[in-house]
């Protein structure tokens, strides 16, 4: 496969796709996007490593802890599937032992999404230091086992930097991210890297942002099955719309799209340390 295009933080490893993942990943695939399911918590990082290995190529893994699977009674239907309620409304520890044998496949490129969430007003004192602590042992596995974080992070810029900055010879990609140039910058000069959904495609307010960070630094992403991009706007997302994205950002930019797609490969490729292109 030739792929142009890399969906770099999706989850068709998530309930939702349970009855059409095998054609959505063909989807993407005739489209020439390659993809990375990102993992949550146990269940959908073990199936985003059992995903990957059904594909000779194009299809990759990370696995983590999402902060906001670390308190309890978080529940989304199209993350776990319906039902799930009674076995997931736990908070999950973080198993340092059972990521880490995940983590070592060949097919997984980062740790993640993993990071801090204070956006849901309940997250609370003690949920908060729960946090910081599964945040920083996913950190000490990235750095153990030489891969990037994919980071999850929410109205706690300044608290995740806070946390990042004492840590050297770590590489991480801000997934999702929704802050200001100046929120930006610490983490550009640490030398991380952004990715933007469909999103942008309908809200002005990540222009500015798009513009500020060099092109070098950008990826491009879906968050399937989250926000679709326009014209798919209400549907449910999924990789092969990550063109959109693309599409948006060279808009934004006011540069070339097919500058911008093979460089935005090219980024992708160095920071998973993958090869896409042939
Ligand atoms: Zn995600």
């Amino acid at each position: 496969m030739n792929y142009r295009y890399i969906d770099i933080h999706t989850h068709t490893n998530f309930a939702a796709f349970e009855g059409d993942r095998a054609e959505a990943i063909r989807r993407a695939q005739e489209a020439g996007v390659a993809l990375i399911n990102v993992g949550t918590q146990k269940d959908t990082s073990q199936k985003a490593v059992e995903i990957a290995e059904k594909y000779e190529n194009g299809v990759y893994a990370t696995v983590g802890l999402h902060p906001i699977h670390t308190a309890k009674s978080f529940h989304n239907e199209e993350e776990i599937g319906e039902g799930g309620k009674e076995f997931t409304s736990h908070e999950e520890q973080f198993d340092y032992e059972y990521y880490k044998k995940l983590a070592i496949h060949t097919r997984v490129v980062a740790i993640g999404e993993c990071g801090l969430d204070f956006y849901r007003q309940d997250a609370g004192a003690a949920n908060v230091r729960k946090q910081e602590e599964v945040f920083r042992k996913q950190i000490e596995l990235a750095i153990e086992i030489k891969k990037p974080l994919m980071l999850h992070i929410r109205k706690a810029y300044k608290e995740a930097y806070d946390i990042l900055k004492s840590y050297t010879g770590i590489a991480g990609n801000l997934h999702f991210f929704s802050g200001t140039p100046e929120e930006a910058r610490p983490f550009l000069d640490k030398g991380f890297s952004f990715s933007f959904t469909g999103v942008i495609t309908f809200a002005r307010s990540y222009d500015s942002v798009i513009c500020y960070i060099p092109l070098n630094r950008i990826m491009s992403e879906t968050d399937a099955p989250f926000v679709a991009p326009a014209p798919y706007r209400g549907k449910r997302n999924e990789p092969a719309y990550v063109i959109e994205v693309v599409k948006k950002i060279a808009e934004i930019r006011n540069e070339d799209h097919e500058t911008v797609r093979a460089q935005l490969l090219k980024n992708a490729e160095q920071f998973f340390g993958i090869s896409l292109a042939r």
